[in-house]
Protein backbone atom coordinates (compact mmCIF):
# COMPACT_ATOMS: atom_id res chain seq x y z
CA UNK A 1 0.00 0.00 0.00
CA UNK A 2 0.96 3.50 -0.48
CA UNK A 3 0.54 5.01 3.49
CA UNK A 4 4.04 7.71 3.10
CA UNK A 5 1.12 10.55 4.36
CA UNK A 6 1.24 9.14 7.38
CA UNK A 7 4.45 9.79 9.38
CA UNK A 8 6.00 6.99 11.35
CA UNK A 9 4.26 3.83 11.89
CA UNK A 10 5.88 1.65 10.12
CA UNK A 11 5.27 -1.95 11.49
CA UNK A 12 1.38 -0.60 11.35
CA UNK A 13 2.35 0.23 7.20
CA UNK A 14 4.66 -3.43 6.48
CA UNK A 15 1.23 -5.29 8.61
CA UNK A 16 -1.72 -3.52 6.06
CA UNK A 17 0.82 -3.43 2.64
CA UNK A 18 1.01 -7.48 3.71
CA UNK A 19 -2.70 -7.78 4.42
CA UNK A 20 -3.83 -6.28 1.28
CA UNK A 21 -1.15 -8.36 -1.29
CA UNK A 22 -2.72 -11.40 1.05
CA UNK A 23 -6.30 -11.91 2.39
CA UNK A 24 -7.24 -8.04 1.21
CA UNK A 25 -7.34 -5.67 3.48
CA UNK A 26 -10.39 -6.17 6.29
CA UNK A 27 -14.25 -4.99 6.50
CA UNK A 28 -13.76 -3.11 9.50
CA UNK A 29 -11.19 -1.71 11.57
CA UNK A 30 -10.63 -0.01 14.94
CA UNK A 31 -8.08 2.95 14.21
CA UNK A 32 -7.14 3.53 17.91
CA UNK A 33 -4.21 6.46 19.13
CA UNK A 34 -4.54 9.57 21.20
CA UNK A 35 -5.42 12.63 19.66
CA UNK A 36 -3.01 13.79 16.90
CA UNK A 37 -1.53 10.18 16.29
CA UNK A 38 -2.97 10.21 12.87
CA UNK A 39 -6.22 8.69 12.94
CA UNK A 40 -7.87 10.98 10.32
CA UNK A 41 -5.08 10.39 8.05
CA UNK A 42 -4.69 6.65 8.47
CA UNK A 43 -8.52 6.83 8.18
CA UNK A 44 -9.13 8.77 5.18
CA UNK A 45 -6.06 7.09 3.05
CA UNK A 46 -7.69 3.18 3.97
CA UNK A 47 -10.85 4.44 2.48
CA UNK A 48 -8.72 5.43 -0.27
CA UNK A 49 -7.46 2.69 -0.81
CA UNK A 50 -10.55 0.91 -0.85
CA UNK A 51 -12.13 2.52 -3.25
CA UNK A 52 -9.05 3.41 -5.82
CA UNK A 53 -8.87 1.51 -9.38
CA UNK A 54 -5.10 1.93 -9.21
CA UNK A 55 -2.80 -1.80 -9.09
CA UNK A 56 -3.06 -3.37 -5.89
CA UNK A 57 0.41 -2.36 -4.80
CA UNK A 58 0.09 1.36 -5.52
CA UNK A 59 -3.25 2.12 -3.80
CA UNK A 60 -4.16 5.14 -2.73
CA UNK A 61 -2.70 5.93 -6.27
CA UNK A 62 -3.60 9.57 -5.45
CA UNK A 63 -3.88 9.98 -9.00
CA UNK A 64 -6.99 8.12 -10.23
CA UNK A 65 -10.58 9.81 -9.94
CA UNK A 66 -11.81 7.89 -6.92
CA UNK A 67 -8.71 8.94 -5.10
CA UNK A 68 -9.03 12.82 -6.00
CA UNK A 69 -12.86 12.60 -5.15
CA UNK A 70 -11.56 10.92 -1.86
CA UNK A 71 -9.15 13.74 -1.32
CA UNK A 72 -11.60 16.36 -2.37
CA UNK A 73 -14.11 15.11 0.51
CA UNK A 74 -16.47 14.43 -2.01
CA UNK A 75 -16.38 10.87 -2.76
CA UNK A 76 -20.14 9.17 -3.01
CA UNK A 77 -19.63 5.90 -1.28
CA UNK A 78 -16.89 7.13 2.04
CA UNK A 79 -18.67 8.63 4.53
CA UNK A 80 -17.53 10.29 8.03
CA UNK A 81 -19.67 10.11 10.45
CA UNK A 82 -19.70 12.05 13.81
CA UNK A 83 -22.15 12.75 16.62
CA UNK A 84 -24.63 15.56 16.42
CA UNK A 85 -23.13 18.47 17.77
CA UNK A 86 -19.28 19.50 18.78
CA UNK A 87 -17.59 16.82 20.87
CA UNK A 88 -21.35 14.73 21.16
CA UNK A 89 -20.61 10.71 20.78
CA UNK A 90 -22.64 8.97 17.79
CA UNK A 91 -26.19 7.67 18.72
CA UNK A 92 -28.03 5.11 18.70
CA UNK A 93 -30.38 6.50 15.74
CA UNK A 94 -27.35 7.77 13.87
CA UNK A 95 -26.18 4.24 13.67
CA UNK A 96 -29.61 2.40 12.48
CA UNK A 97 -29.91 5.30 9.56
CA UNK A 98 -25.95 4.56 8.32
CA UNK A 99 -27.51 1.02 8.26
CA UNK A 100 -30.05 2.07 5.95
CA UNK A 101 -27.95 4.00 4.18
CA UNK A 102 -25.35 1.04 4.01
CA UNK A 103 -27.77 -1.22 1.89
CA UNK A 104 -28.25 0.89 -0.73
CA UNK A 105 -25.36 -0.07 -3.48
CA UNK A 106 -22.11 2.13 -3.93
CA UNK A 107 -22.76 4.71 -6.57
CA UNK A 108 -19.33 4.30 -8.58
CA UNK A 109 -16.98 1.29 -7.59
CA UNK A 110 -17.64 -1.61 -5.42
CA UNK A 111 -17.57 -0.74 -1.92
CA UNK A 112 -18.91 2.03 0.38
CA UNK A 113 -16.71 3.31 3.63
CA UNK A 114 -18.03 4.57 6.79
CA UNK A 115 -15.61 6.33 9.30
CA UNK A 116 -17.10 6.84 12.31
CA UNK A 117 -15.43 9.00 15.12
CA UNK A 118 -15.14 8.85 18.64
CA UNK A 119 -16.34 5.09 18.87
CA UNK A 120 -15.31 4.75 21.60
CA UNK A 121 -17.57 6.88 23.44
CA UNK A 122 -20.62 5.84 21.86
CA UNK A 123 -23.09 3.96 24.29
CA UNK A 124 -23.92 0.49 24.58
CA UNK A 125 -26.82 1.13 22.51
CA UNK A 126 -24.75 2.52 20.03
CA UNK A 127 -22.13 0.00 20.22
CA UNK A 128 -24.72 -2.98 20.06
CA UNK A 129 -26.70 -2.06 17.06
CA UNK A 130 -22.78 -1.15 15.56
CA UNK A 131 -22.11 -4.57 16.20
CA UNK A 132 -25.51 -5.68 14.78
CA UNK A 133 -24.18 -3.97 11.40
CA UNK A 134 -20.92 -5.35 11.94
CA UNK A 135 -22.25 -9.11 11.80
CA UNK A 136 -25.03 -8.46 9.80
CA UNK A 137 -24.60 -5.32 6.99
CA UNK A 138 -23.95 -5.89 3.16
CA UNK A 139 -20.14 -7.47 2.39
CA UNK A 140 -19.31 -4.31 0.09
CA UNK A 141 -19.42 -2.07 2.99
CA UNK A 142 -16.38 -1.36 5.27
CA UNK A 143 -16.18 0.44 8.53
CA UNK A 144 -13.12 2.30 10.12
CA UNK A 145 -13.84 3.26 13.84
CA UNK A 146 -11.88 5.94 15.24
CA UNK A 147 -10.93 5.66 18.70
CA UNK A 148 -8.54 7.43 21.37
CA UNK A 149 -8.87 4.45 23.36
CA UNK A 150 -9.34 0.77 22.11
CA UNK A 151 -10.43 -0.81 25.43
CA UNK A 152 -13.65 1.56 25.14
CA UNK A 153 -14.95 -0.16 22.36
CA UNK A 154 -17.14 -3.20 23.59
CA UNK A 155 -15.52 -6.72 23.41
CA UNK A 156 -17.92 -8.05 21.22
CA UNK A 157 -17.82 -4.86 18.79
CA UNK A 158 -13.77 -5.28 19.25
CA UNK A 159 -13.47 -9.19 18.37
CA UNK A 160 -15.61 -8.48 15.00
CA UNK A 161 -12.78 -5.62 14.18
CA UNK A 162 -8.85 -5.64 13.32
CA UNK A 163 -7.22 -2.87 15.57
CA UNK A 164 -4.75 -0.83 14.23
CA UNK A 165 -2.82 1.28 16.87
CA UNK A 166 -1.03 4.51 16.39
CA UNK A 167 2.55 4.60 17.66
CA UNK A 168 4.15 8.22 18.30
CA UNK A 169 6.50 9.13 16.27
CA UNK A 170 10.15 9.70 16.88
CA UNK A 171 11.50 13.23 17.08
CA UNK A 172 14.01 12.99 14.29
CA UNK A 173 11.07 11.72 11.61
CA UNK A 174 8.62 14.41 13.37
CA UNK A 175 11.53 17.01 12.05
CA UNK A 176 11.87 16.27 8.61
CA UNK A 177 8.19 15.20 8.57
CA UNK A 178 7.67 19.04 9.61
CA UNK A 179 9.87 20.59 7.55
CA UNK A 180 8.49 19.19 4.09
CA UNK A 181 4.76 20.00 5.67
CA UNK A 182 5.84 23.67 6.71
CA UNK A 183 8.98 25.28 4.39
CA UNK A 184 8.67 28.53 5.56
CA UNK A 185 8.88 27.87 9.22
CA UNK A 186 12.10 28.87 10.77
CA UNK A 187 14.50 26.18 12.41
CA UNK A 188 14.08 27.17 15.74
CA UNK A 189 9.89 26.70 15.50
CA UNK A 190 10.41 23.31 13.83
CA UNK A 191 12.32 22.44 16.50
CA UNK A 192 10.53 23.72 19.48
CA UNK A 193 7.20 21.59 17.65
CA UNK A 194 8.57 18.49 17.31
CA UNK A 195 10.21 18.58 20.69
CA UNK A 196 7.19 19.63 22.32
CA UNK A 197 4.26 17.20 20.43
CA UNK A 198 5.37 13.80 22.04
CA UNK A 199 5.15 12.50 18.86
CA UNK A 200 1.89 13.30 18.01
CA UNK A 201 2.30 15.32 14.89
CA UNK A 202 -1.33 16.20 14.90
CA UNK A 203 -0.10 18.85 17.98
CA UNK A 204 3.05 19.95 16.25
CA UNK A 205 1.01 20.89 12.66
CA UNK A 206 -1.87 22.80 15.59
CA UNK A 207 1.09 24.62 17.36
CA UNK A 208 2.97 25.74 13.88
CA UNK A 209 -0.66 26.21 11.35
CA UNK A 210 -2.18 28.20 14.43
CA UNK A 211 0.87 30.33 15.32
CA UNK A 212 1.53 33.43 13.74
CA UNK A 213 -0.59 36.52 15.24
CA UNK A 214 -2.87 34.18 17.30
CA UNK A 215 0.02 32.77 18.94
CA UNK A 216 2.18 36.35 19.41
CA UNK A 217 -1.06 37.86 20.96
CA UNK A 218 -1.01 34.79 23.54
CA UNK A 219 2.51 35.17 24.28
CA UNK A 220 2.02 39.18 24.77
CA UNK A 221 -0.61 38.35 27.40
CA UNK A 222 1.90 35.66 29.10
CA UNK A 223 4.66 38.79 29.10
CA UNK A 224 2.17 40.86 30.60
CA UNK A 225 0.65 38.59 33.08
CA UNK A 226 4.29 37.36 34.55
CA UNK A 227 5.21 40.82 34.89
CA UNK A 228 1.78 41.81 36.59
CA UNK A 229 2.45 38.78 38.74
CA UNK A 230 5.59 39.52 40.14
CA UNK A 231 5.38 43.37 40.87
CA UNK A 232 1.63 44.64 39.48
CA UNK A 233 -0.98 46.05 42.22
CA UNK A 234 -3.57 43.20 43.26
CA UNK A 235 -5.90 45.97 41.29
CA UNK A 236 -3.96 46.06 38.19
CA UNK A 237 -3.55 41.84 38.33
CA UNK A 238 -7.59 41.66 38.59
CA UNK A 239 -8.19 43.82 35.61
CA UNK A 240 -6.38 42.51 33.61
CA UNK A 241 -7.18 38.93 34.58
CA UNK A 242 -10.68 40.09 33.55
CA UNK A 243 -9.42 40.13 29.85
CA UNK A 244 -8.60 36.46 29.74
CA UNK A 245 -12.47 35.31 30.50
CA UNK A 246 -13.13 34.54 26.77
CA UNK A 247 -9.84 32.37 26.17
CA UNK A 248 -10.33 28.91 25.18
CA UNK A 249 -9.66 25.76 27.46
CA UNK A 250 -6.50 25.41 25.13
CA UNK A 251 -5.63 28.65 24.99
CA UNK A 252 -5.85 29.05 28.73
CA UNK A 253 -3.90 26.29 29.23
CA UNK A 254 -1.09 27.36 26.81
CA UNK A 255 -1.24 30.95 28.58
CA UNK A 256 -0.65 29.35 31.71
CA UNK A 257 2.42 27.27 29.93
CA UNK A 258 4.11 30.66 28.65
CA UNK A 259 3.51 32.22 31.94
CA UNK A 260 5.26 29.55 33.66
CA UNK A 261 8.32 29.85 31.32
CA UNK A 262 8.15 33.57 31.16
CA UNK A 263 8.34 33.30 35.68
CA UNK A 264 10.99 30.73 35.06
CA UNK A 265 13.37 32.81 33.57
CA UNK A 266 12.75 35.74 35.66
CA UNK A 267 12.82 34.52 38.96
CA UNK A 268 16.44 34.70 39.34
CA UNK A 269 16.39 38.38 38.83
CA UNK A 270 13.28 39.25 40.92
CA UNK A 271 13.49 41.79 43.44
CA UNK A 272 10.71 40.30 45.98
CA UNK A 273 11.53 36.85 45.52
CA UNK A 274 9.38 35.43 47.94
CA UNK A 275 6.28 36.85 46.17
CA UNK A 276 7.74 35.18 42.29
CA UNK A 277 7.96 31.47 43.98
CA UNK A 278 4.59 31.98 45.13
CA UNK A 279 3.63 33.47 42.07
CA UNK A 280 5.46 30.37 39.90
CA UNK A 281 3.75 28.16 42.50
CA UNK A 282 0.04 29.52 41.86
CA UNK A 283 0.62 29.55 38.27
CA UNK A 284 1.45 25.97 38.57
CA UNK A 285 -1.74 25.15 40.85
CA UNK A 286 -4.04 26.71 38.15
CA UNK A 287 -2.56 24.83 35.11
CA UNK A 288 -3.57 22.03 37.19
CA UNK A 289 -6.87 23.08 37.75
CA UNK A 290 -7.29 24.32 34.05
CA UNK A 291 -6.51 20.70 32.91
CA UNK A 292 -9.70 19.84 35.04
CA UNK A 293 -11.61 22.28 33.09
CA UNK A 294 -12.04 24.59 35.15
CA UNK A 295 -12.60 27.91 33.24
CA UNK A 296 -10.56 31.32 32.84
CA UNK A 297 -13.10 33.44 33.69
CA UNK A 298 -13.10 31.88 37.90
CA UNK A 299 -8.85 30.99 37.63
CA UNK A 300 -7.67 34.05 36.85
CA UNK A 301 -9.53 36.53 39.47
CA UNK A 302 -8.82 33.17 41.91
CA UNK A 303 -4.65 33.54 41.12
CA UNK A 304 -4.70 37.22 42.11
CA UNK A 305 -6.94 36.14 45.78
CA UNK A 306 -4.35 33.11 45.60
CA UNK A 307 -1.30 35.79 45.47
CA UNK A 308 -2.57 38.70 47.69
CA UNK A 309 -3.58 36.66 50.92
CA UNK A 310 -0.51 34.99 50.79
CA UNK A 311 1.20 38.27 51.12
CA UNK A 312 -0.58 38.76 54.33
ZN1 LIG B 1 -6.34 5.87 -6.90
Amino acid sequence: MELSALAGNRRLKAQLSQQEGGRGLSHAYIIAGPAGSGRHTLGGLLAQAMVCTAPEHQRPCGRCPQCRKAQGGIHPDISWVAGAGEGKPISVDQVRALRSDAYIRPNEGERKVYILEGADRMNASAQNAMLKLLEEGPAYAAFLLLAENAGGVLETVRSRCETLTLDPVAPDECLSWLQARFPQASREELADAANRCQGLLGRAVEQLAGGGEQAQALKDKADKLSRLLMQGQELELLEFSLTLDKLTREETQRLLDLTSAALGDQILQASDRARALRAAQGVKEMRQAAGLNVGPAALFPWLTALLFSREK
